[in-house]
């Protein structure tokens, strides 16, 4: 899935269009697979975003860990509660957003020199990520905006999760 139009970011990963693959110059820097994002990572793949969730909290954790952060150590207890695998709807609002107005003295190829959004986004199910917001001017970006998860496809597969504005939904 890709977004009617796409951010600079997706530009610059990969492209979806037919026929025109000559320019696949990978210049993100790609996330490592850590000990416990393994699921997360898989599910990327077929455009499914998931959190993982404490069972015993019933709240979301974001980044993936071994241990519920809430809970664990609570009581005396060494290991928290028990986790699980929620996918997420993709829906979130803009917590925070900055525009990088030179990526290349970010060192952020990606962006063909051109500026880009970085956002704190928080999920529907209650977790802040931090993201790149496509699919619309970086300066038009703004705190409380809606937003929903689009994919930027990496070298192995995997899929990197961005937001675009929301559409309307009546
Ligand atoms: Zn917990």
């Amino acid at each position: 899935m890709t977004t009617a139009r796409p951010g600079h970011t997706e530009q610059a990963g990969h492209t979806e269009q037919a026929g025109h693959t000559e320019q696949r110059v990978r210049t993100r820097l790609e996330p490592p697979v850590g000990a416990e994002s393994g699921p997360y990572w898989d599910a990327t793949r077929e455009g499914r975003l998931l959190v993982q969730w404490c069972l015993r909290c019933d709240r979301g954790i974001f980044y993936p860990r071994a241990f519920c952060p809430y809970c664990t150590g609570v009581g005396g207890d060494e290991v928290g509660g028990p986790l699980a695998w929620h996918e997420a709807s993709g829906r979130a609002t803009v917590h925070a957003a900055v525009v990088e107005h030179r990526p290349e003295a970010a060192g952020a190829l990606f962006a063909n020199g051109t500026p880009y959004c970085v956002a704190l986004v928080d999920l529907e199910e209650g977790v802040r990520m931090m993201t790149n917001i496509v699919g619309c001017r970086p300066e038009d970006v703004h705190s409380g905006m809606a937003v929903t998860v689009c994919w930027e496809r990496l070298s192995d597969g995997r899929q990197l999760a961005l937001f675009r504005p929301a559409e309307e939904e009546t």
